[in-house]
């Protein structure tokens, strides 16, 4: 999942960049509220990690906004110990959950999990599309209750496939979910080349091509 950072202090910022990442999600941090707002009109992210204390526009001026121009994605803000109107102010102002710092990254990661699950709809843990299983808690995929060996990026591109199974996603979308700002602009072929080797590790028609716009989660089932 491509997760959004908001949270001026270097030391904490990196701490939750770092940690998020090594859990395979794609993150973009920014320091101020103003960047972050920015980058979520151009950028399909799946949830936001907000700190309410931010120089400029802060923390519940860029919730409030964004609530107001239609942002439906999940937000998790993150707050002081003794905060306890502020948690209430930023629920308030459209805020999913809350975490009082210090904080662990696994809480964190086990937070949004719950929230974008939420937003999907979905009550199930584990993922099950046909014959395959996707638990986003441990990125273990199984296929016939075979366990496949997928790659950071292709474990992206196929929860990102997985979370949206009705919709057609354009390459854009996907590339959007399988690199952040940071990493080099990735080759043109790249997307394919991960498309090509999901069919091959899981099955050939588990992702499907729709020409000229994108591609689809696939068939569950090995039809020949
Ligand atoms: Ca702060």
């Amino acid at each position: 999942m491509r997760t959004l950072i908001v949270e001026d202090d270097p030391l904490l910022g990196d701490a939750l960049a770092t940690g998020l990442r090594q859990l395979g999600h794609v993150v973009d941090w920014f320091r101020q509220g103003q960047q972050a707002t920015a980058s979520l009109a151009a950028t399909a992210y799946d949830a936001v990690v907000l700190d309410l204390g931010l120089p400029g526009d802060d923390g519940m001026v860029c919730l409030t906004r964004w609530r107001a121009q239609g942002v439906s994605l999940p937000v998790l803000i993150l707050t002081a110990r003794d905060g306890v109107d502020q948690r209430i102010a930023g629920l308030d102002a459209g805020a999913d959950d809350y975490l009082v710092k210090p904080i662990t990254i696994d809480e964190l990661a086990a937070r949004l999990r719950a929230l974008v699950r939420r937003s999907a709809g979905r009550s199930q843990v584990v993922w099950q599309h046909g014959e395959l299983e996707y638990d986003p808690a441990s990125k273990r995929v199984r296929w016939q209750h075979q366990p496949v060996d997928l790659t950071r990026h292709e474990l992206a591109l196929l929860e990102a496939l997985l979370a949206q199974p009705q919709r057609v996603l354009s390459k854009d979308t996907l590339q959007e979910k399988l690199y952040d700002w940071r990493e080099e602009g990735p080759e043109s072929n790249t997307l394919e080349v991960h498309v090509h080797r999901l069919r091959k590790k899981i099955h050939p028609a588990i992702v499907r091509t729709v020409r000229g716009v994108g591609y689809a989660l696939g068939a569950g089932e090995a039809v020949s």
